[in-house]
């Protein structure tokens, strides 16, 4: 089974995901994540990817999709893909890959969510550098300011990429090449389960699990 879970940076895509992959027992794969990682192993890629990232642009499709390729293959197709598509061209590269192995997407949810509340939430994420554990100065506090709970003694840092004007890029970004992603699932005939992201955690993965459960029981 393999969920797209869509919504511009800072909508709680990973903080969702990581509850949505304990329940439908998935794979969280996300393109952010991924490259990250790339970046602090210095591969090639990683190299690559940097000056995107870090300025709030896109790196290009084509890294991308064979980056995330492999991935999905890696993980028998059972997974919830966070962060890509990212364009047009991601997401029918991908209905592409899919349609080889003779699947296709089982669900596409869209965070809704204005600019305002994850610029807010964008600047107070804070995040473990060892397990990727994502936290908020005030929504979601770790056991002990500024430590990871899981990771004993580590301390917590902002992405490079979460400061204020480096945001504004990436919403702008999201705004001029994301955005239009769901429109091209809406007119490949794909449902699409809009969730109002603007609320409390617990209260948007019970609506993403009850429009999830539906979705799989009526298949
Ligand atoms: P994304 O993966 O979409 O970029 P995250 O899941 O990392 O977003 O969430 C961004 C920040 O907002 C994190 O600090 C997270 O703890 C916080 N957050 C996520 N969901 C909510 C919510 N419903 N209400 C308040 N804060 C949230
Ligand atoms: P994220 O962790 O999802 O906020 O992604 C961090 C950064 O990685 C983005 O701002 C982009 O520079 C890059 N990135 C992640 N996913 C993609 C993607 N699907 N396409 C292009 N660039 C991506």
């Amino acid at each position: 089974m393999v969920i797209v879970l869509l919504g511009p940076p800072g909508a709680g895509k990973g903080t969702q995901c990581k509850r949505i992959i304990e329940k439908y027992r998935l794979v969280h794969l996300s393109s952010g994540d991924i490259l990250r990682s790339e970046r602090a192993a210095g591969t090639e890629l990683g190299k690559k990817a940097q000056e995107y990232m870090d300025s709030g642009k896109l790196v290009p499709d084509q890294l991308i999709i064979e980056m995330m390729v492999k991935a999905i293959a890696a993980a028998n197709g059972n997974c919830v893909l966070d962060g890509f598509p990212r364009t047009v061209v991601q997401g029918a590269e991908l209905d592409k890959e899919l349609a080889l192995k003779a699947k296709k997407i089982s669900a596409v949810v869209n965070l809704v969510i204005d600019d305002e509340v994850v610029e807010k939430r964008l600047s107070g994420r804070r995040s473990c550098p060892v397990c990727g554990a994502v936290y908020h100065i005030d929504t979601l506090k770790p056991k002990i300011k500024g430590f990871c709970d899981k990771c004993k003694g580590q301390k917590l840092v902002q992405r490079p990429d979460d400061k204020p004007e480096v945001v504004k890029q990436r919403l702008k970004t999201y705004h001029e090449q994301t955005a239009a992603v769901v429109g091209y699932y809406s007119d490949s005939g794909q449902e699409i389960l809009d969730i109002e992201a603007d609320g409390p955690i617990d209260d948007i993965t019970a609506e993403i699990f009850e429009k999830l459960d539906s979705l799989v029981t009526a298949r």
